[in-house]
């Protein structure tokens, strides 16, 4: 038996996590299970995890920080992001934190030569993207309509304005949409005119919510920018959690990511 799964948030109904790993566990034969927990706020991550059995885990929001502060060790880019959305339990007892966002991003522009980066927003899914750029020698500026956000990606020696102080004087290659504006409204995540302006002189443009146009993406196509919503990359990062799932205890040579990532596709 490979293990019990699951991915802690809240809210958690609106998770695609169990279809696409149970998905991957029928279409590659192996005997594992992945459900959903509804974790009240104040609850402890690590006991619920442990008292349940579990073998591995996804972590969404809000509890990616708790994450990553109640593992036992932290793994990759995911110590400078300082937030895991992802743990493995190795050995019993040893808790192991991962962040397959930033990984699960970059596998989407990896092949589009970027030269430098805007990212608009600066919460938990910008400091991912920020952070797995910077790994990269990408040299990336970030815009958010409050300051108080920006403070974690200065210390990291990210160039960052607040929206309303944002003067676009340089191209970027690729522009970024991290916040949430788009998703439940009809909002740009800034100012049309700056959007404008950055458009005129980008080649690509990236929203992290998926399965919709956004103003943001449609404003973008308009300048004929080539676009991309975050399909892929939610995708990536299941497939790239899935292959450290099974890593640990079904050492199968043939669990490459991309493998993985088609069969996810298949039904999101
Ligand atoms: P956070 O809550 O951590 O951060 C939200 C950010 O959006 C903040 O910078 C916030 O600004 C900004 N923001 C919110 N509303 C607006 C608005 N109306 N106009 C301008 N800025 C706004 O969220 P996450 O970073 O975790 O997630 C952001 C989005 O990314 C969500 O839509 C989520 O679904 C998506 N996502 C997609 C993933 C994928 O795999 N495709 C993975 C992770 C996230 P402020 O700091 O001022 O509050």
């Amino acid at each position: 038996m490979l293990g019990f799964f699951a991915v802690y948030g809240n809210p958690i109904t609106h998770s695609k996590s169990p279809f696409l790993h149970n998905y991957a566990f029928t279409k590659l034969g192996l005997s594992g299970y992945y459900s959903r927990i509804l974790l009240d706020k104040g609850t402890n991550l690590r006991q619920n995890f442990l008292s349940n059995g579990l073998s591995g885990a996804n972590i969404t929001l809000p509890f990616k920080e708790e994450a990553f502060n109640q593992c036992d060790e932290v793994r990759g880019v995911a110590q400078n992001i300082g937030a895991c959305n992802t743990w493995v339990l190795e050995d019993k007892n040893h808790l192991v934190g991962y962040n397959t966002d930033a990984q699960g991003f970059y596998e989407c522009i990896k092949e589009y030569k970027i030269k430098n980066a805007l990212i608009i927003g600066a919460g938990g899914s910008a400091k991912a993207v920020a952070m797995i750029l910077q790994s990269h020698n990408i040299p990336t500026t970030l815009i958010n309509r409050s300051v108080q956000n920006l403070s974690f990606f200065v210390h990291k020696g990210f160039e960052c304005y607040v929206n309303s102080e944002f003067k676009p004087t340089c191209s970027y290659d690729i522009l970024i949409n991290t916040t949430s504006a788009g998703l439940n409204d009809n909002l740009l995540p800034c100012d049309e005119s700056q959007l404008k302006e950055l458009c005129s002189c980008g080649k690509y443009a990236f929203d992290l919510i998926y399965g919709k146009c956004t103003p943001f993406l449609a404003l973008a196509q308009s300048f004929h920018l080539s676009c991309s919503d975050g399909k892929e990359m939610l995708i990536n990062q299941a497939a790239l959690s899935f292959e450290l799932f099974c890593k640990q205890k079904y050492n199968k040579g043939n669990l490459e990511i991309q493998r993985i990532a088609s069969f996810m596709n298949e039904i999101l």
